[in-house]
């Protein structure tokens, strides 16, 4: 069996992965707020542990496996945006989630197995902080519940810091009711313009990190393998997560293993609505950006390493799958390459996968007819092992994204159809001996990059390694 070794973030350390029960792998990871798309680097930490997901499923089976990852479906960004349109929340919270799973999907990640939504969560919460009230880790102030810090000793272990060092360093809301600027809201009070549930301390509604603790417990246990998220939610978010579980449920230990993405970038810039360098997937979907394109892209960074997006990393990546897609051309994949599995199984080494994907397309080339075939077929299952050359997200190299002011593409089956047309046009001009005609059409579909091959069957033909389809207008 392959052994997997993660970096623990609460250890510092790369270890051994040894699961709790292997025929019951659990992960847990925070997933989005919903109240809009989400934007490329939201979308990194869903690639990531999609890749950590497929490599549990193949270590240890399909159905031993369990990846809960929440939605965010009660908090103020929301209430904002319904205040601001008018839209009940209901509406804008179930299109978000629509919205993120087509995006998602478009990525070629799998859903997990569980997708819980925090409001159908609510009494978990309830119990979950009745329970701290009762041990004294919590206490009421104004209508609010409050956990308090000091009674968990090891607070501050995951991220390393001491309470003092958080006060000085951390911009803390000064509540007056606060026994400790730390301590954290687990309960709020909500007047009757905002989502509200009833509760031993009247109408409210939770705060932000119980949700997560309550839904981690009643699907994952009080003890489980891994939790992640992006590095950003490592304090406080995680830290709190694990102040109000490891209190509220002792006998477990809660997540053995924590693992947190590093943060996305453009350009060497942090992407920000201000520098003007935030998009969403959906953005770049919309811009012919390849869904397979991003998670090619995504993958070629460490998950620990800050990535950056640039221009010129996703056209490299979409040239090596173009060429890629055409070597698997009609293969049926075997089983994956055991060094693109070890090497995943080095702490999620994407980068380093993706090095040795190119090895084996070099080797392919380069070998006797006969052997490439096999070859082939390790090739296709090893890129499929990272979610890549899979059939989910075929389709888009036969149209090429085309240039300002050139032919507008709607389709694959539209260009594919003009390129047809064309093709029978030189035939019928070779027929009546027009050769200057015949040979006017190939010139152009040469310059657009369209490769002809003249067999006796026939003229078929092929995109060749670039193509602009803008040239193609010289032919109208
Ligand atoms: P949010 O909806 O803001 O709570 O974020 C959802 C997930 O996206 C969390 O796991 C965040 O850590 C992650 N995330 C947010 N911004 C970035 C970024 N720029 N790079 C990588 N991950 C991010
Ligand atoms: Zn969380």
């Amino acid at each position: 069996m392959t052994q997997i070794s993660l970096y623990n973030t609460k250890t510092r350390r790369k270890e051994a992965f040894t699961p709790l029960n292997p025929d019951d792998v659990r992960m847990y990871v925070c997933g989005p707020t919903v109240y809009d798309r989400a934007h490329l680097g939201n979308a990194r930490p869903v690639v990531v542990f999609d890749v950590l997901f497929r490599l549990l499923r193949h270590v240890y089976g399909a159905d031993h496996v369990t990846y809960v990852r929440n939605f965010t479906d009660v908090d103020d960004k929301i209430n904002a945006r319904a205040a601001a349109t008018g839209r009940p929340i209901r509406d804008i919270t179930d299109e978000t989630i629509g919205w993120y799973h087509d995006d998602m999907d478009a990525l070629g990640t799998l859903r997990p197995t569980a997708e819980p939504r925090a409001t159908e969560f609510i009494p978990q919460m309830v119990a979950m902080i009745e329970t701290l009230i009762a041990q004294g880790n919590a206490y009421e102030a104004e209508g609010h519940v409050l956990f308090a810090v000091e009674s968990y000793a090891k607070y501050g272990a995951l991220s390393g810091r001491s309470i003092d060092d958080m006060i000085a360093g951390a911009r803390v809301e000064v509540a007056p009711y606060k026994r400790n600027p730390m301590d954290f809201v687990l309960w709020k009070p909500s007047p009757d313009d905002l989502p509200g549930w009833d509760s031993p301390w009247g109408r409210g509604r939770p705060g932000w990190h119980i949700e997560c603790s309550a839904m981690a417990f009643e699907l994952l246990g009080a003890t489980f393998d891994i939790h992640g998220g992006g590095i950003d939610l490592q304090f406080p978010h995680h830290e709190n997560e694990i102040a109000q579980s490891c209190c509220a449920h002792p006998e477990g230990g809660f997540a053995q293993v924590w693992l947190h993405n590093e943060m996305l970038q453009v350009e060497g810039k942090k992407m920000s609505k201000s520098l003007g360098n935030f998009f969403t997937v959906r953005d770049l979907l919309d811009q012919g950006v390849p869904g397979e394109v991003i998670r090619f892209v995504m993958l070629s960074t460490h998950y620990r390493k800050p990535m950056d997006w640039t221009e010129k990393k996703r056209e490299e990546a979409e040239a090596t799958l173009r060429h890629w897609r055409k070597l698997v051309d009609g293969v049926v994949p075997g089983s994956p390459d055991q060094e693109v599995v070890e090497t995943l199984a080095d702490d999620l080494n994407t980068a380093g996968a993706l090095a040795r994907l190119h090895g084996l397309a070099k080797s392919v080339a380069s070998n006797p007819q006969d052997a490439r075939e096999e070859e082939k077929r390790v090739f296709l299952a090893s890129a499929q092992f990272l979610g890549i050359l899979t059939e989910e997200l075929a389709g888009w190299e036969a149209v090429r994204y085309v240039e300002n002011g050139g032919l507008k593409v709607g389709t694959a089956e539209n260009v594919a159809a003009a390129i047809d047309g064309y093709v029978e046009q030189r035939r019928l001009a070779k027929l009546a001996k027009n050769f200057a005609e015949a040979d006017r059409i190939r010139a152009a579909l040469d310059a657009a990059g369209i490769i002809l091959k003249d067999g006796p069957h026939g003229t078929e033909w092929e995109f060749g390694m670039s193509v602009s389809l803008s040239k193609l207008e010289a032919l109208k």
